[in-house]
């Protein structure tokens, strides 16, 4: 059984995370979805709304591609949560230029530390490349419609947050 872990903050889950969920579910048996706390980043939502946002849409892209997926929040070493989820590969979105440089010094850590979890690179159809979930709150926060970039509940959502 292939297990691959996507991992990020998911601060809130965007469409353009959703889109690259959907791309991993081709490639592996099962997809976890690795959230991390963060709380240094001082995240909008706190852990158990994201999660609880996440397991919805994964409800949904479960039932669509019939690829068990698992929400597993973490704070310790990506590359020990991949073990201890079982993940043999690391799921990443990369959406410009501005992503690489971070991703390539991750991968080349990550492999010193273990050789044998292989990062995977995925791209996001165009016009969900460029969605950002710091540009979805700013946006949301400025009364601009973020219905393209997220899904309707959690628009709903950061409406909740963000405006009073
Ligand atoms: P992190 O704190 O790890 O950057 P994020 O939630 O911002 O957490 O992102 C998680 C992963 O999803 C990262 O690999 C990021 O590049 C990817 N990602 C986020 N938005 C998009 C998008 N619009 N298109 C492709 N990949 C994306």
């Amino acid at each position: 059984m292939r297990v691959g872990l996507y991992p990020g903050t998911f601060d809130p889950i965007t469409l353009g995370h959703i889109d690259i969920i959907r791309r991993g579910c081709a490639l592996v048996d099962r997809l976890v979805i690795g959230v991390a706390i963060n709380s240094d980043k001082g995240p909008l939502f706190d852990l158990e709304e994201r999660v609880n946002m996440i397991s919805e849409e994964s409800r949904l892209l479960n039932l669509e591609t019939g690829i068990e997926i698992i929400v597993h929040p973490f704070e310790n070493l990506l590359i020990d949560c991949a073990r201890d989820v079982g993940a043999s590969i690391i799921l990443r979105g990369l959406r410009a230029v501005a992503d690489f440089e971070y991703e390539y010094q991750m991968v080349g850590m990550n492999r010193q530390l273990d050789s044998s979890i292989e990062t995977v690179f995925l791209m996001a159809e165009a016009h969900h490349q460029a969605i950002s979930s710091k540009l979805v709150k700013e946006i949301c926060g400025l009364r601009g419609d973020v219905s393209k970039f997220v899904t309707p509940k959690v628009n709903m959502a950061l409406k909740g947050r963000l405006i009073n």
